[in-house]
């Protein structure tokens, strides 16, 4: 009997999760994420998997959010054909979230392939298709939490509630096993997927099982605690944020995942409008995505929950045209657009429009991974680059870290010691090399012994029945740090705004051809 787990994606960083199980029985995977951030770590989706699609036999689906479940047509394109087992709301989140994300790969890859025409470079074809995601739903298998089910011969799931979104789910894994001495014993895993703080608009407290023999936690925030806030504290600290961004004298632009974080903040900009905290302003929610999202979570919510999700003063965008109209709207607007860490989507567009506005403000309302547009622009930058233009950077940029559906150390603590016992190994994944070793330091201090902790790179394989990692099949795809970092093309960003900002400031022409020789003649010895 041998069982492995090898780490596909999600080991170093925060995105592309994915764990590729090997037992006796078949192969598996748990979740097939979509990499985000720095151009490098984003060519991992264009690359082929480090498995034969194919032989895998099905997908345990922690929850519906595209770092988690973006590359599944890619997947299924690639001849995966088992089913992929999901909560129902998962399902129902995927039937729109899939076909919005092979709409974006095509619209994204034909934006490019205009600009390789012009620059004489090859076309790209796009990760996968509309197409490609409508077959990917005919494999959705939906299962009910705390369910026992058998998907291999010998392999057994379970959901637990996550807590994380709507639908979201830790996995209990049993693979049946045999001691030394031939008699038949249990090994038990259990896949956190992304846990919740127990404390979010729509969410109830995450949970799971006890008594486990390999742990996989993830650790996005696993460097910091954020202070505790209650409903009404929250929406204050929204309020402060709003009204100054009104009083700027520009628009507020809202980087937002279309799914969950969209809805929460329509809730709460609702609350406040209702109770007269906020003076009228409109809210554009453009987003086709967050649209039938929160239809998804109108269905699934409480009536009273629900009812937070309309507003008079909401407006939903309804389609590309619409959508570049907005670019004449310069004050006064609220809008909220995706994606998230402003990688792809429409925001881009809004971003162009407003960044080089000093009236303008942005704001941040969730995790940005390295190297993405959001977290370049949360570390200052004063120029960026967008659809291949160099904008300048004047709006306000503000944070907002109370919407975070991801636990916090304290929290992420708290969930790995009610699974206790843990009898073999507790693996740190999904979460930055920062984030990672705050978490690793933390589970020490609190009595967890250090031998028992490990935190595994991408492409790393594990023998589990031995506990012992055994060699990697494959070269990793990514040198380790990488996924936590800037990558070259963030770094040529930031050299040429240096570069143009010195030779603008520089006071004679001749001392800007001066230095121009210096750094062509650098380049030339290189
Ligand atoms: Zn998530």
């Amino acid at each position: 009997m041998t069982v492995s787990v090898t780490f596909c994606g999600a080991a170093g960083g925060v995105t592309g999760s994915c764990y590729l199980l090997r037992t006796d029985g078949g192969d598996i995977i748990v979740d097939c994420g979509m990499f985000q951030g720095s151009k490098t770590v984003r060519e991992l989706n264009y690359g082929a998997f480090p498995f034969k699609a194919a032989d895998i036999r099905g997908v345990l689906l922690t929850h519906a959010h595209i770092d988690h479940s973006g590359l599944l047509p890619k997947l299924v394109k690639a001849g995966f054909n088992g089913p992929i087992y999901a909560t129902e709301p998962t399902c129902d989140l995927l039937t729109y979230m899939l076909p919005d994300s092979g709409y974006i790969q095509e619209t994204e890859v034909e934006r490019l392939n205009r600009r390789n025409v012009r620059r004489g470079r090859p076309e790209v074809t796009p990760i996968y298709t509309r197409e490609d995601a409508e077959k990917t739903l005919k494999r959705l298998q939906p299962v009910d939490y705390h369910e026992w089910r058998e998907v291999l011969p010998g392999l057994r799931v379970r959901y637990w509630d996550a807590g994380h979104l709507l639908g979201s789910a830790s996995i209990e894994v049993e693979v049946d096993d045999e001691a030394p001495d031939g008699e038949p014993r249990t090994l038990r895993l259990l896949f956190s997927g992304d846990i919740g703080t127990g404390e979010a608009v729509f969410n109830d407290a995450p949970e799971g099982p006890k008594n486990i023999d390999y742990l996989f936690v993830e650790s996005t925030y696993g460097d910091r605690n954020r202070p505790e806030v209650s409903d009404a504290e929250r929406r204050e600290m929204l309020a402060v944020e709003v009204r100054a961004a009104i009083q700027a004298g520009g628009n507020l632009v809202i980087p937002s995942f279309a799914v969950a974080r969209t809805q929460e903040l329509l809730v709460d900009l609702a609350t406040l409008f209702n109770r007269g905290k906020l003076p009228k302003a409109d809210v554009f929610v453009d987003s086709p995505l967050a649209q039938r999202a929160t239809e998804v979570f109108a269905k699934h919510l409480s009536h009273d929950d629900a009812r937070g999700l309309a507003h008079p003063n909401f407006h939903m965008v309804p389609d590309a045209e619409a959508s570049m109209q907005l670019a004449r709207v310069k004050s006064g607007a609220i809008i909220l657009s995706a994606s998230g860490m402003c990688d792809a989507g429409r925001i881009r567009y809004h971003l162009k429009n407003n960044l080089w506005r000093p009236e303008s403000t942005v704001l941040m309302v969730g995790f940005q991974a390295a190297g993405s547009l959001g977290r370049v622009l949360q570390g200052g930058a004063k120029h960026v680059r967008i659809h291949g233009d160099e904008i300048d950077v004047r709006a306000r940029i503000r944070t907002l870290d109370i919407y975070s559906g991801h636990a916090d150390q304290d929290m992420l603590l708290r969930w790995t010691k009610e699974r206790m016992p843990v009898s073999r190994r507790i693996f740190l994944t999904h979460g930055e090399d920062g984030a990672r070793a705050g978490l690793q330091q933390a589970m020490i201090n609190a009595g967890i012994e250090e031998s028992k902790i490990a935190l595994p790179m991408l492409d790393d394989t594990v023998m589990l029945k031995r506990g012992q990692a055994k060699q990697a099949e494959f070269k990793p795809r990514l040198p380790a740090g990488e996924m936590s970092r800037d990558d070259w093309h963030n770094r040529y960003a930031h050299s040429v705004t240096e570069l143009s900002e010195k030779l603008r400031a520089l006071d004679s022409n001749e001392k800007r051809e001066a230095l121009l020789e210096k750094v062509l003649q650098d380049i030339a010895s290189a």
